[in-house]
């Protein structure tokens, strides 16, 4: 049996992981981590998400040392000290072969393209695999072969492809051997403290299993009705196990299935719409692999590179800091900053907060999220930014502006999350919590930094001006 290396990435699982089970069936395998802490601070990850890795690898390299697996994990600061770092490992380890699940944005596919061909010229084979979406990116297509830019008949398509096919998650390869000592990433990396989080964000394998389980049996079914109220845990969580790859998408969409009586569609109206859900996150990934541009700064709908975007840093500290004077926003905001998570009606309508009623440039926002989010996802990121901001492809049309204080109105009527999230209206009544301002102020709450009205009519000006 010859030796193989498994390098992980956004795949830090041993069930329905097609590198490490192909690679397993074929040989004796050494796991292998890279940490690149420079590289993922330049690509302006959060040091939440960070540290949720950390801990994530420990969990995988515990789960595969009980395999007989033995793990490596390896300091390589930036990208470019891949090519060498993988090469040795693999002589090391003295691998034949080297298999991994590719990643999607496109310095990842750069990097995995050098360490390709590092590989290959001193004469170890690559296997790719893909793992990250429920289909793979390039699969869902046009009849004519042209890719979607419209979710609804991508989805249409995605789910004639996936009834067909099936959705079947591969289970663990078999144990090679008796358990071996596991290792464990550092306990700091670049400043970064594994535990950063670990109260609210427990990272893993089996973790992210068990939540699955509970929300897929439970909460699921009542998804549709309390997905848009914030002050309830009526959503699953799972985004940052999804974005650090301790569950798949398929393994997500097999439970939600079971859970629906056998149906992708047409079950339970919960059910399907998380299912949508899941499904968005393959659209938005695999716009980003057909159009890589959009991981270089670029607007979906390029013309709108030419509007002009505000780019004052004081309006966007404030926004930054959930000091905007409008709760519902600054309630999102300050959910974002203390734990590393935004509820996505808050997401959607911070963002449209930016984007349209202060007409900020949508790119400073996308980097700040990023910068905060333990989920942080650049397809999911940039997709939620650009649909926000009526820049991207199938976005909420330009004319469409979410007033905070309807959304509020609509989803948080008694002001609980306002209040849990801002302590200057812990006290203040369901009214005060809307619109404080109208009360002379709540305590030291700031005032609102802009009349919503004349900054609504001001983006709307700008927009019809450049459309002409
Ligand atoms: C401006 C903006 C930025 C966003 N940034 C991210 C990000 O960096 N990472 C991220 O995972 N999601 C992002 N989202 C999408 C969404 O807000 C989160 O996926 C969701 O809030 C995560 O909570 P959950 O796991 O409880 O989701 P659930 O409602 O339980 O959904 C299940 C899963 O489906 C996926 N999903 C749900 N909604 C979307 C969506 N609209 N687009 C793409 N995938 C979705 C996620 O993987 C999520 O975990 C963003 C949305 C907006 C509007």
């Amino acid at each position: 049996m010859s030796n193989h290396l498994v390098w992980f990435r956004s795949d830090l699982r041993v069930l329905d992981n097609p590198a490490l089970y192909t690679a397993a069936t074929t040989g004796q395998v050494t796991g292998l981590f890279l940490l690149a802490p420079q590289q993922w601070r330049e690509h302006g990850l959060a040091e939440k998400k960070i540290a949720f890795v950390l801990r994530s690898v420990d969990v995988l390299a515990q789960r595969l040392a009980a395999l007989g697996i033995q793990s490596k994990i390896i300091a390589a600061d930036r990208f470019a000290d891949a090519p060498r770092q993988v090469l040795r490992a693999a002589e090391a380890a003295q691998a034949r072969k080297v298999f991994w699940n590719d990643e999607i944005a496109i310095n990842e596919q750069r990097r995995d393209d050098a360490v390709a061909q590092t590989l290959m010229s001193n004469g170890i084979a690559v296997e790719r695999h893909q793992a990250f979406t429920g289909l793979p990116p390039g699969s869902v297509r046009k009849p004519d072969g042209s890719s979607y830019s419209v979710f609804t008949p991508f989805k249409k398509r995605w789910i004639s492809i996936a009834v067909e096919q099936g959705i079947h998650p591969l289970p663990a390869p078999a144990a090679q051997g008796p358990a071996v000592h596991t290792v464990t990433a550092p306990d700091a990396l670049d400043g970064i403290e594994k535990s950063l989080g670990a109260d609210l964000w427990p990272a893993g394998e089996e973790r992210a299993l068990t939540q699955l389980t509970q929300f897929s049996t439970a909460a699921v079914q009542t998804y549709d009705t309390d997905r848009d109220l914030p002050n309830l845990a009526g959503t699953s969580k799972l985004s940052p196990h999804l974005a650090a790859g301790t569950v798949s998408a398929n393994q997500c969409l097999k439970a939600a299935y079971q859970s629906n009586g056998g149906k992708l569609s047409g079950g339970s109206a919960s059910i399907d719409t998380w299912i949508s859900e899941l499904i968005w996150r393959d659209f938005y990934n695999h716009i980003l692999a057909e159009h890589p541009r959009l991981a270089m700064g670029q607007a979906f709908k390029a013309e709108t590179d030419q509007l002009p975007w505000n780019q004052s840093q004081e309006q966007l500290r404030r926004w930054q800091q959930g000091e905007t004077g409008f709760p519902f926003v600054d309630a999102g905001m300050r959910q974002l900053n203390r734990t590393g998570w935004m509820h996505n009606r808050l997401r959607m309508v911070t963002a449209q907060f930016l984007a349209k009623h202060l007409f900020l440039d949508w790119r400073l926002g996308e980097a700040y999220f990023l910068r905060q989010l333990v989920d942080g996802d650049f397809a999911a990121n940039n997709g939620g930014w650009q649909w926000s901001a009526s820049t991207g492809t199938d976005a909420v049309p330009y004319f469409r502006i979410f007033n905070p204080v309807r959304q509020a109105e609509r989803f948080d009527p008694a002001g609980e999350f306002v209040r849990q999230m801002i302590p200057e209206l812990a006290n203040a009544s369901a009214k005060q919590t809307l619109e404080p301002w109208k009360f002379g102020g709540v305590g030291n709450y700031p005032e609102p930094m802009i009349d919503l009205r004349q900054a609504r009519d001001r983006t709307l000006a700008i927009w019809k001006r450049a459309r002409a």
